[in-house]
């Protein structure tokens, strides 16, 4: 089992923050937990470029957030299965510049008492700089597993050898840089590579699903045990998509496909019931959504804290 949970175990470390930063629960047989990376802060616009500005800036407002940037926050999931530690995603990396609140999930690993060397298997639920950035940092690549697998979708791959940014909405630097990351990651981790194409379980009770839509391979993460069920949806929704599931991302490669994949997702965890946790919702981010006429409703749950 996990030594895990809420608190600091008594005599091992000191804590280096007031905020563990890090939520465990249980579902069926399975340990979960959520790690923040941090944040990144972001221009409010990417997160709607097909709205009118002033339904957008009626919405900042609506949310009491702060009309030119806000901050992202950025979720990595590790779940326990049988003899099996499993990374979801692994958040920036502490590289980037113009990012320096984020690339925290390693040292948060570590002191929820779970060494990277103890990982074996990670999903990669796409290839953007911020789900596997981590792996790049030179000290996380020295404490993996080197059997470690790592499991990503076959069109991501593919779509990474010549990505197409047409119809996303960046700040400049942007495409860039996921291009030289995306293609870094594939150099410096060919050989780890386990490629699945629509679905594939990777420990009992876990199942990686291609979804497509923010880009060509996103997949999402299906964990069910004992009667409960949770998913990791990576990037199909962000905190503005529960009110308007039909506004564009800027990060979304293919906008149309991006917004069906987000409302086909919502409705059936309407209809489900199970917990959702993505990447880009507040942290810890575990909740339920609750269909609402044309919108959806996000339910937090009450922190077992
Ligand atoms: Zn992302």
């Amino acid at each position: 089992m996990f030594a895990i949970d809420n608190t600091l175990a008594q005599g091992t470390q000191k804590p280096s923050e007031l905020v563990p930063s890090r939520y465990a629960l249980q579902l069926g047989e399975l340990d979960v937990l959520v790690v923040s990376d941090g944040v990144l802060p972001l221009p409010t616009s990417t997160m709607a470029t097909n709205a009118a500005p002033a339904d957008l800036s009626a919405w900042l407002d609506h949310m009491f957030m702060p009309q030119e940037a806000f901050d992202w926050p950025l979720n990595v999931l590790v779940v326990r299965s049988g003899e099996q530690t499993i990374l979801v995603d692994a958040g920036l990396g502490g590289q980037y510049a113009g990012f320096p609140r984020a690339g925290q999930f390693p040292q948060r690993l570590e002191s929820a008492g779970i060494s990277l060397a103890s990982v074996t298997d990670v999903i990669i639920t796409h290839m953007h700089m911020d789900h596997v950035g981590g792996l790049l940092v030179e000290d996380v690549k020295q404490r993996l597993n080197p059997n470690v697998r790592i499991h990503v979708a076959a069109a991501e791959v593919e779509f990474w050898g010549t990505p197409d940014f047409s119809r996303t909405t960046m700040p400049t630097p942007v495409p860039n840089v996921l291009r030289t990351t995306a293609t870094r990651f594939l150099e410096e981790y060919r050989d780890k590579l386990r490629i699945f194409k629509d679905k594939y379980e990777v420990a009992p009770g876990v199942v990686v699903r291609l979804t497509g839509g923010h880009t060509p391979g996103h997949s999402v993460v299906d964990l069910a045990s004992g009667g409960e069920r949770l998913m990791f949806a990576g990037d199909a929704m962000f905190p503005v998509g529960f009110d308007h599931p039909d506004w564009h991302n800027g990060f979304e490669h293919d906008p149309v496909e991006s917004a069906k994949v987000r409302l086909g997702l919502f409705r059936e965890l309407a209809e489900t019931g199970g917990l959702l946790v993505a990447s880009h919702l507040p942290f810890p981010s575990v909740g339920r959504v609750a269909a609402d006429g044309d919108a959806f409703r996000w339910v937090p749950v009450i922190w077992d804290f």
